[in-house]
């Protein structure tokens, strides 16, 4: 039998292509509901001719290193599919309405930025009328190109919140915003569904209308439809005052864009101060078609701004005419305003072109990395606390 693959996602850089691949057993049957089967991914480089053949979201055959086949008539395909559109089934029923967050006085506001190797994990924890709230953007917990788990990072950095917050073992969050359906964004969500810290009460905002089905999206979709877990889709429309979504919108949703470029993009607000901007993965298509108008209110305003693309160039570029600023925008350092401080979550050296030397000297003096403090020395994670602007490493 030819060995059959998923391609997870298509890295380009200036001078090579690389795709991340997971191998899809022969024996789906007993595979199909083992959460967290990372070890089946593989990274390749890809030559031109294999372009048109390994696109992201499809299923392959990989026959050698240059030569890839279609795979849509296997019947583990088929499965695959099926499985993912009973589930989304599902979980519309799982639908919620969008909620009217209202909190305008923030006594405190903090953010935790988890170094995971190559990948996003982000909370934002704040007090509000009386109250301590957790949200959670973003949760990988394992960097699949160098095979290596975060579980410790994470478990040290909830410990942190929970003693200097003083709250209840075990934590509970709130709400999460997942920006998009790939395995550096999700893959530590099963942590926080067996710890119990999200359950029934959690609101996440997480897009239904893929058209691409994954074993491991499945996976993630089985669970939260397990735990009833209630749906928001990230979409404008479902903005609030707290989370506004400045992308995509229902009319410029095409899914046929990649998913990095159908990224969600939260900006997180209080009492109509723009603290926060995460874009998840999105590029340069992506960013052309959010309205140039958002770029002064949220973006030209946003205290912090999280590296698009783990500091990739794809991440950072953008071509457009921004009215609000009456100027051509070549890149996202333009879209922000010179005080704004950027956060980089990601491993240096993870694909070639991460970290692009051009993004950190575009936020030259103002960027803060997940992995290492300002001195190079290895970091658990990062807090940031967004009031007094004081950023720690532990
Ligand atoms: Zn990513
Ligand atoms: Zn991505």
């Amino acid at each position: 039998m030819k060995p059959l693959y998923y391609v997870e996602s298509i890295k380009q850089s200036e001078n090579s292509t690389t795709a991340l691949l997971l191998y899809i057993p022969n024996n789906i049957e007993k595979w199909v509901n083992v959460n967290k089967d990372f070890r089946k991914y593989i990274k390749v480089r890809l030559t031109t001719d294999c372009l048109n053949t390994v696109r992201e979201g499809r299923f392959v055959y990989k026959i050698n290193d240059n030569t890839y086949e279609i795979a849509n008539n296997d019947h583990r395909v088929a499965q695959i599919h099926e499985r993912y559109n009973r589930l989304i089934e599902n979980l519309t029923h799982n639908l919620t309405e969008t909620p009217r967050f209202l909190y305008d006085k923030v006594y405190s506001l903090y953010s935790y930025h988890i170094n995971v190797g190559h990948g996003n994990h982000s909370l934002i924890i704040f007090e509000s009328i009386g109250k301590v709230h957790i949200w959670m953007i973003d949760c990988s917990d394992y960097d699949f190109i160098s095979h290596r788990y975060y579980c410790n990072n994470i478990k040290d950095c909830l410990d942190h919140i929970r003693h200097k917050f003083q709250l209840a073992d075990p934590i509970h969050i709130d709400v999460v915003m997942l920006t998009h359906a790939h395995y550096d964004h999700y893959s530590g969500i099963n942590y926080y569904i067996n710890t119990n810290m999200i359950d029934n009460r959690t609101k996440a905002y997480i897009n239904l209308r893929y058209k691409i089905a994954s074993h491991n999206f499945n996976n993630l979709l089985s669970q939260l439809n397990n735990i009833r877990i209630q749906i928001i889709e990230p979409f404008s429309h479902n903005s609030c005052d707290n989370i506004k979504i400045l992308h995509p919108n229902l009319q410029n949703f095409n899914n046929n864009l990649s998913l990095n470029n159908l990224s969600s993009v939260y900006n997180i607000s209080f009492d109509e101060k723009s603290y926060f901007v995460f874009p998840g993965d999105l590029e340069e298509k992506g960013w052309c078609l959010i309205d140039v108008n958002k770029c002064c209110p949220y973006m030209n305003r946003t205290k912090y701004y999280a590296i698009s693309h783990h500091g990739s160039i794809n991440g950072h570029l953008r071509k457009t005419f921004c009215h609000c600023k009456n100027a051509q925008i070549n890149n996202i350092k333009d879209c922000l305003h010179r005080n704004t401080i950027t956060v980089l979550m990601g491993r240096d050296n993870a694909f070639s072109g991460i970290y692009s030397q051009k993004v950190l000297n575009d936020f030259n003096g103002r960027v803060l990395l997940s992995e290492k403090d300002p001195n190079n020395n290895r970091a658990r994670f990062l807090e940031i606390d967004m009031l007094s602007d004081i950023h720690k490493w532990y």
